[in-house]
C-alpha cells in the first residue's frame, strides 16, 4: 500500500516538473490586439477583404500583412476609424506600433 502510494507521488512529481517545463517552452504568444480588432470589425464573415472571416483579417491587419482598413467594406467608417487608432497607438508583444490607414 505505501509502495503504490510512493509511486503514484513521485508520478505525479515527475508529470507535474514536466507540464512545468511545457508550460515556459511551449507557450505560445497571444497578441491581444486581434481580439481587439475582431470586436471593431462589422463581424459579417463574409470574406470581401479576401480573407476568410473577420478574425482572419484582424490577424492580417495586427501582423502588417494589410494596412488599410478600407479592404473591409461592412465595417462602418467609425468603427474603422477606431481601429487605425488603435492599431497606431497599442504597442504589441514586441513593444512596437503598427502603421495602418484607412
Ligand atoms: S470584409 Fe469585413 S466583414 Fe467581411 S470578412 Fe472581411 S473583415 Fe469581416
Amino acid at each position: 500500500m505505501i509502495n503504490a502510494i510512493l509511486a503514484l507521488a513521485v508520478i505525479g512529481a515527475v508529470l507535474g516538473v514536466i507540464l512545468g517545463i511545457a508550460d515556459k517552452y511551449l507557450k505560445v504568444e497571444v497578441d491581444n490586439r486581434i481580439e481587439v480588432v475582431t470586436s471593431k470589425l462589422a463581424g459579417a464573415n463574409c470574406g470581401g477583404c479576401g480573407y476568410p472571416g473577420c478574425q482572419g483579417f484582424a490577424t492580417a491587419l495586427v501582423e502588417g500583412e494589410v494596412d488599410k482598413v478600407s479592404r473591409c467594406a461592412p465595417t462602418s467608417a467609425e468603427k474603422k476609424a477606431e481601429i487605425v487608432e488603435f492599431l497606431n497607438t497599442t504597442p504589441g508583444p514586441d513593444g512596437n506600433t503598427l502603421k495602418v490607414s484607412l
